[in-house]
């Protein structure tokens, strides 16, 4: 059976992959058999998601599935966020999988709780909503879910009397962690910013959360780590990393859709008041221009962005928001060449020469000299065709890092 869970903290604690870990550690020693342990991300651009927009998915087997359901709805009692306005948890027990269809919607676009109830119903699942309900999306899109790619969360929890204190780690044992084990984990650390991106700052119970593309490496990856003692720790099987949420964009951009969209610069990439940096795009799809947006958080990716110019071949990936495309990534697939036109030098005697008038040529104001065409010189670009996306601070869960794409071309060509 599958057990689904959603919406259970709030900005002030909790984290429904904790109250995931803890069900399956008590389920395991009430005797059941736990299999994978999934960690989905749906849409980033829901508006009433806590931090990213996670649920979780527990593949169990033996009992029953009312006792799993109970053993669930005793454990969200206890410890979800219920005084929050915005935690409205929900809990989903099935004997098999239900159509993906529900999973792709949530990730991919909106739900509504009453399209969410109907489907429930319709495939005789065990279910629970409490408060608005709202957190039976993501329970039923988390059962719903299929991983064609997948990549593993290392969830260090910490123990209950260190929650909401500052967290104990030491800062160099994780650049070490991260170094040792690139590119088979990632977003560890921010080399650039010299920061530490894996721990997060509020009162949630997670230390650190160690993402690579094995459960071996992300677990070889924390033994390096130093730090307060965890209480314990779970790997996921997750959705993140792997571009899951992008859209192949066909003309009309919808509101709160990701897309990986190919076209061409139309304009020179210009800074806005709050260093925000924009251009507009013109899509291979067709449609109207869009207007593309590289943000002042995603900070040194703004000086790659500045260097495009109108007439480079890009693939952007971002979210459609508010009538522009917040760029997540993109590829440069072909730089127009710059080219600078220059007043030839004169063949005769060496000097610069100036435009003798329309389609008159050049000539030299020393000795008279004369020539019809002009010098032309390619300018450096400073930016070469590849991809390049926003610092590990400012990436998206469900964004595939580059080192992956680049992992995966270079295991083709092996
Ligand atoms: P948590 O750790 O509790 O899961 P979170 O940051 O992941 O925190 P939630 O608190 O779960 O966010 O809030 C997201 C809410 O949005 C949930 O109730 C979930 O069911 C709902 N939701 C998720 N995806 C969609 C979607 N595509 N359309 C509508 N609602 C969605």
């Amino acid at each position: 059976m599958f057990l689904g869970i959603d919406d259970t903290d709030s900005p002030d604690g909790m984290c429904t992959t904790y109250l995931g870990a803890m069900l399956a550690e008590n389920l395991q020693r009430a005797g059941y058999t736990l299999g994978e342990l999934r960690l989905v991300r749906l849409n980033p651009n829901v508006i009433w998601k806590t931090r990213g927009n996670a649920a979780v998915c527990l593949e169990i087997s033996g009992g029953t599935p009312e006792a799993v359901f109970n053993a669930a709805c005793e454990l969200v009692e206890e410890f979800a966020e219920f005084d929050c306005e915005n935690t409205n948890p929900g809990v989903v027990v099935v004997n098999e999988r239900p159509d993906p269809a529900f999973y792709y919607q949530a990730l991919q676009r909106f739900c509504t709780i009453g399209e969410t109830v109907r489907r429930l119903e319709k495939i005789g699942a065990l279910y629970r909503g409490y408060k608005c309900g709202r957190g039976l999306i993501g329970a039923l899109a988390a059962v719903s879910s299929v991983l064609p790619d997948a990549t593993y969360e290392l969830l260090a929890y910490r123990s209950v009397e260190r929650f909401g204190t500052p967290r104990e780690i030491m800062a160099e044992s994780f650049f070490a962690s991260a170094a040792a084990t690139f590119p088979h984990t990632w977003d560890t650390v921010d080399p650039a910013a010299g920061t530490v991106v894996c721990v997060p700052h509020g009162k949630d119970p997670v230390l650190y959360g160690i993402r690579g593309e094995s459960p071996e490496w992300v677990k070889r990856s924390a033994e390096l780590l130093i730090s307060e003692p965890p209480a314990f720790s779970q790997v996921w099987k997750t959705n993140q990393g792997t571009d899951a949420h992008l859209l192949d964009y066909e003309g009309k951009p919808q509101e709160g859709c990701s897309y990986r969209i190919d076209g061409v610069v139309a304009d020179t990439p210009m800074t806005e008041c709050g260093g925000h940096v924009d251009f507009l795009f013109t899509p291979d799809a067709g449609g109207p221009n869009l207007r593309v947006f590289a943000f002042e958080p995603t900070k040194d990716f703004r000086h790659t962005v500045r260097k495009l110019q109108s007439g480079d071949h890009l693939t952007l990936c971002g979210s459609w928001r508010k009538d522009a495309l917040h760029l997540e990534k993109f590829r440069a697939n072909t730089l127009r060449p710059a080219r600078v036109r220059k007043s030839p030098k004169c063949p005769v005697c060496g000097g610069r020469m100036t435009s003798a008038g329309y389609g008159k040529g050049y000539k030299c104001r020393s000795c008279s000299g004369r020539i019809r065409t002009q010098e032309i010189t390619e300018q450096i670009r400073g930016i070469a065709e590849g991809w390049y996306e926003v610092p590990p601070d400012a990436r998206r869960h469900l964004a595939k890092p580059i080192a992956r794409i680049q992992e995966e071309t270079n295991s083709l060509r092996e």
